[in-house]
């Protein structure tokens, strides 16, 4: 990106994020979900970065959300209300400790306090010699809303703070000095309680439940209502919304952080004396360890909780520590939001892909900027349809707004158009078939695009699935289901493009989480490197079973070893170049095929043909340009399959087999020498004490005698795992 493309990028980023900021933190209407909010202002805090000199005063990242509203009086903080800042991961908040290490020039050894962060609308309440004189919202931080009438109707907020009794102070860990002071403060000072207040689940459904009945407007969340009901003019509103509040922090008048009130886990106990609810589930910790276990049991229990968290805030327990880290830029280094990973976030559009499905429909794809969503980093996104990207009005380089929750599918919500530049591509339809090349045809009102060969989708599943197979690449687990996924969510269109998956691709499939994913990749990485009878063998040139590849392998390995040393053809770690392959096959005349892989006429032209049609070699080059290696090694694929068929060759003794139909890779007299040399015998005719069908193409009557009989039917495919 160049200054003036970044330049123009802050722009447009500054006024959206604007647009929406406004809509929710002063009309109260939300426009955009903060998730995908906050990654708008990650986008313009990291260009910020890049280039600070484009850092202006007004930047949204400069500030602490929200305005307070016309509508109801000013009110000045007494301390600012701050904001946090956020971490999503526990790395986020191994840097966080970092950063308080550097800084402090020591380890940090303090304990740290757990809270949840409740999902609601922050508020402050000022008690002056004991009483409720004012409740204000945050607003920018520095200037909120005053809400005294409102925040007086809910119920859990104290309009007198109680008196603690001494038996309670001195459980408190006071000195005599200390809980005069504090006393003193409760009944002639003034102390300033924070915290939030929220709207339960249960308030929220029963509301909506009567506005929907109404036809009024339902809320968007229990936030929205939390807020929208204390930001009301009329008390009555906020009256009937029962909204509920939760301390965590108390300022006492005249001291500092740390004095009287020690610690963060202290300040909640107090609260609880002066009459306030605190979050039972709260917890001191000892380290980061502790604090990732608490992270994780609350997201386990997060549905069950009666109000909506999106996240938890974990801080310093010792208070004089908030003194000595203070606060940098717009937030504390003595505490974290540690929230849950965001379901939407906002990325760029970088391609449209097309796949063709089972039915033959070309499904487009958007190849994603990679971004982390609903925990995961993805870089896919499934369209549906052509009419989905009209109904978007989506276009190449647009910023989008994606949702992804849990292992579903990642989609596209909306195009945030505001922020184009002019430079973005619409999408065509495409004319040909990203597979086959035929042509795209629509039928009437039909919503999708065709491929006009009926067979493509088969055929491509076929070519992917022989390769894959056992005796070929080997690639245990890709069963065809997991292939026609890969298929369909656009990640390869051929066997090649196998060796070059990536994480967050898989982690666009349906069903497919991290776990799944990583052993996926691992099985792929331990087969990077193949033989070259399995590779020849896997691409599945018509007539070559694995016989055939063998033999030619062994030739190019002949050939090889004319023009290079023996040491070098042993040398195991000699890479074959594929380029190099074709050249060698294309020099080969239809005769020299014929002697060197021991096949008639009709196999040789199809070897003969493969190595120079467009399509393979098409194909050949990607395999050259992927992940894989091929060596001459004959049989490095996986030494555990071997082994396991030898076991499994041993059944073979004695068992009765019968062949009808023919064979592909193999003539009959081969698949009959096969038999007998694992112990077998071939018999002409079906009777009760055959053991084995061998089904070839057009199988004869054998085949359903053999139905009748119940006896076990292999196709080809089998019958060679059987052997091999
Ligand atoms: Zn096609």
């Amino acid at each position: 990106m160049t200054f003036s493309e970044a330049q123009n990028r802050i722009k447009k980023l500054r006024s959206e994020i604007d647009y929406h900021r406004y809509n929710y933190a002063v009309l109260d209407e939300e426009t955009i979900s903060p998730a995908a909010l906050d990654s708008l202002k990650m986008e313009l805090f990291r260009l910020e970065n890049e280039y600070p000199e484009l850092i202006t005063p007004d930047s949204p990242t400069q500030r602490v959300a929200g305005k307070p509203l016309d509508k109801f009086k000013k009110v000045v903080h007494s301390a600012p209300m701050i904001s946090l800042f956020d971490a999503f991961s526990e790395n986020d908040m191994r840097d966080w400790e970092e950063r308080n290490v550097n800084y402090l020039k020591r380890t940090i050894r303090e304990e740290y306090y757990c809270e949840l962060k409740l999902d609601g609308l922050a508020i402050k309440l000022r008690y002056v010699n004991g009483l409720l004189v004012e409740g204000a919202t945050r607003g920018d931080g520095k200037v909120g809303e005053n809400v005294t009438g409102n925040i007086k109707t809910i119920n859990s907020i104290p309009l007198r703070l109680r008196v603690p009794t001494a038996s309670e102070l001195n459980a408190l860990g006071l000195n005599s000095t200390e809980k005069n002071e504090l006393s003193k403060l409760i009944e002639k000072g003034t102390i300033e309680v924070r915290g939030e207040s929220v709207m339960s689940k249960k308030v929220f459904a029963a509301l909506n439940k009567k506005y929907l009945s109404l036809g009024k407007a339902e809320l968007a969340n229990t936030r929205n209502g939390a807020a929208g009901s204390i930001r009301q003019l009329d008390s009555k509103i906020t009256a009937e919304r029962k909204l509920d509040f939760y301390a965590y922090d108390l300022l006492l008048d005249g001291y500092e952080r740390g004095e009287i009130i020690r610690t963060r886990e202290g300040a909640d106990k107090l609260a609880n004396l002066l009459g306030f609810k605190t979050l039972k589930q709260n917890r001191v910790v000892k380290n980061l360890g502790e604090v990732f276990k608490f992270y994780a049991e609350v997201e386990k229990k997060r549905a069950a909780l009666p109000f909506e968290i999106d996240g938890t805030v974990v801080k310093i327990n010792d208070l004089k520590m908030w003194l000595t880290l203070g606060i940098v830029g717009k937030a504390p280094r003595y505490e974290m939001a540690y929230k849950f990973s965001a379901e939407q976030a906002t990325t760029k559009i970088l391609d449209i892909i097309w796949q063709v499905g089972r039915t033959g429909a070309l499904t487009p794809t958007a190849v994603l900027e990679p971004v982390k969503v609903g925990g995961a980093k993805i870089s896919r996104s499934t369209l549906h349809n052509f009419d989905e990207i009209n109904r978007l009005d989506l276009r190449i380089g647009d910023t989008v707004i994606i949702e992804r929750s849990g292992d579903v599918i990642p989609k596209v919500i909306s195009v945030l158009k505001n922020l184009r530049n002019g430079h973005e591509k619409k999408i065509a339809a495409p004319d040909f078939c990203p597979i086959c090349n035929s042509s795209v045809i629509r039928t009437g009102d039909e919503v999708a695009y065709r491929c006009s060969n009926k067979k493509c989708f088969a055929v491509m599943m076929r070519e992917i699935i022989h390769f894959v197979s056992k005796n070929a690449a080997d690639l245990e687990g890709l069963g065809p289901k997991v292939i026609e996924q890969f298929l369909n969510g656009g990640l390869i269109k051929d066997a090649a493009d196998l060796y070059d998956i990536k994480k967050e691709e898989l982690l666009s499939l349906e069903r497919f989480a991290e776990k799944k994913a990583d052993n996926v990749l691992k099985m792929i990485a331990s087969r990077r490197i193949l033989s070259l009878n399995r590779f020849i063998y896997g691409l599945g040139i018509r007539h070559v079973g694995e016989e055939s590849a063998e033999l030619l392998a062994d030739n190019y390995k002949k050939y090889l070893s004319l023009k290079l040393d023996s040491e070098k053809i042993l040398n195991p770690k000699l890479k074959i170049k594929i380029s190099d392959l074709i050249k060698y096959f294309q020099s080969l005349s239809r005769e020299d095929l014929e002697n060197l892989a021991d096949v008639g006429p009709i196999v040789s032209k199809s070897i003969g043909s493969f190595w120079s049609d467009t399509h393979s070699l098409k194909l050949l080059d990607k395999f050259e340009n992927s992940g894989l290696a091929l060596t001459l090694n004959p049989n490095n694929s996986s030494e555990a399959s071997s082994n396991l068929n030898s076991i499994k060759n041993s059944e073979l003794n004695n068992k009765i087999f019968v062949l009808t139909g023919s064979l592909d890779g193999l003539t009959r007299s081969e698949a009959k020498d096969k038999i007998k040399q694992y112990g077998g015998k071939v018999k002409e005719n079906i009777t009760k004490d055959t053991n084995y069908l061998i089904v070839g193409a057009e199988p004869g009557s054998k085949y359903e005698q053999a139905k009748k009989l119940g006896i076990k039917i292999l196709n080809e495919e089998e019958f060679l795992k059987l052997i091999k």
